[in-house]
């Protein structure tokens, strides 16, 4: 037994690559262009401008704040 059945095995892979962003876990309709990369996490769009019109205190931001700090731990 020298094989390893778990490369053979990739779920959801089907020849594409199609990120999930780190935030909502959705994958953008345009894919890996309808979003971005920062510091190795994946962000939509749709993060991307929510983010940038939060307020400071906002339940939102908040809710995102927390989200990132997991996600850079
Ligand atoms: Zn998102």
């Amino acid at each position: 037994m020298t094989q390893n059945p778990v490369l053979k095995e990739l779920p959801g892979v089907k020849g594409q690559l199609l990120p999930v962003c780190a935030l909502c876990e959705e994958v953008p309709p345009r894919g890996i262009a309808g979003g971005y990369l920062i510091k190795g996490m994946f962000l939509c769009e749709t993060c991307e401008s929510a983010i940038l019109d939060l307020k400071v205190g906002s339940h939102q931001y908040e809710f995102y704040m927390e989200r990132i700090k997991k996600l850079l731990r």
